[in-house]
């Protein structure tokens, strides 16, 4: 995982495969609790992370919280202080957890038109959520289908990708590149309104 080349295919959002696992416990109804979010500490140095930045342990943890199907994460520490840290996350704001600005122009890897489902581009013209979209429709291409739970998830948003006006306000604040009525009309296309 830590190889070079690794990080450049499989990082650039989730590892297909691992998607594909994603999906399928989210319509099974299986939980995910994430391990060892911090890559072992890498992550948390720009010398030994594949990224080239430190990232911060909210920023971690606010990053494994964010991926489909993912209801806790196992912190690791060695210490009271390390324990506190993780613990403070649960108090965090946005901007301590956000982890948009950093992976977005780190040195080593580039994350482009890949939705992270940070967030960012809120608050949409037509009242959609974006990152919710995004999420459910790449759940569902990850398993070439569409899920029954994954769909009742998109049934109770109370605006659907098809109320997409295509004013591009949403595009000027992705910090991805993500091209958002592009997808935003994939999801119609998918769920069908
Ligand atoms: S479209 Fe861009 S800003 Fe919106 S959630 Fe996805 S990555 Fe974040
Ligand atoms: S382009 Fe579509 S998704 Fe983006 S802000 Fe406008 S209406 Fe919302």
């Amino acid at each position: 995982m830590f190889d070079k080349a690794s990080y450049e295919t499989v990082l650039s959002n989730i590892d297909p495969e691992r998607q594909e696992l994603y999906s399928l416990c989210e319509s099974q109804g299986v939980a995910i609790t994430v391990m060892k979010p911090y890559g072992g500490g890498a992550l948390l140095s720009a010398e030994a992370s594949p990224f080239g930045a430190a990232m911060s342990v909210a920023q971690c943890l606010h990053y494994c919280l964010t991926r489909p199907g993912v209801a806790t994460v196992l912190a690791g520490a060695v210490n009271k202080e390390e324990l506190m840290e993780a613990v403070a996350y649960c108090d965090a704001g946005d901007a301590e957890r956000d982890y948009a600005k950093l992976l977005s122009s780190c040195p080593a890897h580039p994350f482009t038109d890949k939705c992270m489902y940070c967030g960012h581009c809120a608050p949409c013209t037509a009242g959609i959520d974006i990152a919710s979209v995004n999420k459910f429709a790449d759940l569902c291409e990850a398993q070439h289908m569409v899920p029954e739970t994954v769909r009742e998830h998109y049934n109770v948003l109370s605006v659907k990708a098809g109320a997409c006006v295509k004013c591009g306000q949403c595009e000027t604040r992705c910090p991805f590149g993500v091209k958002i009525v592009e997808h935003m009309q994939k999801a119609v296309d998918i769920f069908g309104e």
